[in-house]
């Protein structure tokens, strides 16, 4: 059990200044939450607070635990209609990520262009997913 981890030197200072390093990530932090508080805002405000998935009720009191989901999985697609959002709780949020990252894995061989398109960028590889699968959820 005991390693020779105490022999390791002892991890050096930080290169960067640690204010700075907060200053960024306090300015990342409130970016992220304008975006996120805008158009969540608005998907709550046209959706019922319920899961699409598993269909749990949420309140103000465990709303936290309730996301918007981008159907498109497009972030900057957010239609003030609301037709691309979609209340998943973070259980089934987490879910619809990573059974689609499963997808996206390259496990098999796909004849055609499908393989040149798997080097592209993600956004390409989920076009192609989104595209075989219409309406698959
Ligand atoms: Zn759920
Ligand atoms: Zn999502």
């Amino acid at each position: 059990m005991t390693r020779d981890r105490s022999k390791l030197p002892k991890t050096q200072k930080d290169p960067l200044d640690p204010k700075e390093l907060e200053l960024f990530a306090e300015r990342a932090r409130r970016l992220n939450e304008e975006r996120m508080a805008g158009y969540r805002e608005q998907s709550l405000r046209i959706h019922p607070w319920v899961c699409a998935r598993c269909g749990r009720h949420f309140t103000l009191k465990n709303l936290r635990e309730l996301t918007v989901h981008h159907k498109d999985h497009n972030h900057n697609n957010n239609p003030p209609d609301g037709s691309n959002w979609e209340h998943l709780c973070i259980y089934c949020h987490d879910a619809e990520h990573g059974r689609l990252e499963d997808d996206l894995a390259p496990s098999r061989d796909d004849p055609g262009d499908r393989t040149q398109s798997l080097t592209h960028n993600t956004f390409d590889r989920l076009k192609d997913l989104l595209d075989g699968k219409k309406g698959g959820k």
